[in-house]
């Protein structure tokens, strides 16, 4: 393998990994894209790569400049580390719901950590909405320009996805591919694959997996944007239409319950040794389903967006999951906890 330059350089290029649970039962070749092996542990390492670069390059954003954002915190923990590779201060703007794992992150990378009650979109105090205040409000106290990186409807998102691990997806497959399928926080990762993947092939069927709490699945499925339900999974689910998800086509959508993706990475980590997030739970059902639609033989890809790490307060903690009625790893005993 070559030298890499720089930080960079290391965002990227990720490992497409055979899932072998959900295409044993399905017949099909299920493939996990590796997000998690990023370098800041995520695919929204390659978000903020996309976004800082492009601000660079309209010079918008210079060395000794400030990035705002608004994040369930993994774009602001890959922020802050292409922001420390550039000259770059952080500003991150997160819902206090978020995971422990996610701020001491955060905090421990050296961004400005700025935490707010969990507000709809709607409403003035929402994490999205006070991250523009607060990017407008440093405008006038710095000099050296300030960015509001907007990943919501900033589509220079969507287009690192586009130009990234599209053409990764297509290459590693040989573009032996006949399906796609991801959760959506922004909406950049599943349009941005989902364009380049049409443009190769247009067959290649495209789905959303929604977790419950979300408003896509029943835009997609009945043209209303309305959700019922709740999930504990974090980074996922809309309640509108993002600048992101406007050109955004789907062939269907599925909505995956909790319990299911929870059984799921527990699953994956005993069996496979692959220690995910909940976002990987709901896409690895998601692609599951898409396997048994489709049919035996298709080969499918779904994104591994994160690791369990992040969540070991949460969704792999048997006390959180006992509190929340929730299925728990059986190897888990209290001796662990
Ligand atoms: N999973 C996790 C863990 C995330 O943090 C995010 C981003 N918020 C996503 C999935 C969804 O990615 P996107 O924003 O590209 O829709």
């Amino acid at each position: 393998m070559n030298i890499k330059n720089n930080f960079l350089e290391t965002i990227g290029n990720t490992p497409l990994i055979k899932l072998n649970y959900p295409s044993t039962i399905t017949g099909c070749n299920i493939y996990g894209k590796a997000e998690f092996l990023n370098p800041g542990g995520s695919i929204k390492d390659r978000a903020a790569k996309a976004i800082v670069l492009d601000a660079v390059k309209k010079g918008l954003l210079k060395k000794g400049g400030t990035i705002v954002e608004g994040t369930a915190g993994n774009t602001g923990i890959g922020l802050g580390l292409v922001g420390n590779s550039l000259g770059v201060k952080t500003v991150i703007v997160m819902p206090e719901t978020q995971s422990q794992e996610k701020k001491d992150a955060l905090n421990l990378i050296g961004c400005e950590l700025k935490l707010v009650p969990a507000l709809p979109y709607s409403d003035p105090g929402n994490y999205i909405r006070q991250s523009e205040i607060i990017a407008k409000e440093l405008e006038f106290k710095y000099q050296k320009g300030v960015l509001w990186a907007n990943q919501f409807d900033n589509i220079a998102n969507m287009l690192g996805h586009y130009k990234g691990i599209g053409p990764e997806i297509w290459d590693q497959t040989k573009g032996n591919i006949n399906g796609f399928t991801c959760a959506v926080g922004t909406g950049g990762t599943l349009a941005g694959v989902s364009k380049y993947l049409k443009e190769k092939n247009n067959e290649v069927k495209i789905f959303l997996s929604d977790p419950y709490g979300s408003a896509l699945y029943n835009y997609y499925k009945h043209n209303k944007l309305e959700s019922e339900g709740n999930s504990i999974t974090e980074g996922i689910g809309q309640g509108r239409i993002t600048e992101n998800l406007k050109n955004l086509k789907v062939d269907g959508a599925f909505r995956i319950k909790d319990e299911e993706a929870l059984n799921i990475i527990f699953k994956m980590l005993k069996e496979e040794g692959l220690f995910l997030g909940g976002s990987s739970g709901i896409n690895i059902c998601g692609a599951i389903e898409m396997a048994k639609k489709l049919g035996p033989g298709n080969n499918i890809v779904t994104i591994l967006c994160d690791s369990g790490q992040r969540y070991q307060s949460k969704i792999w903690n048997k006390s959180f999951l006992k509190s929340k009625n929730l299925p728990q790893p059986y190897w888990m005993d209290s001796k662990h906890e």
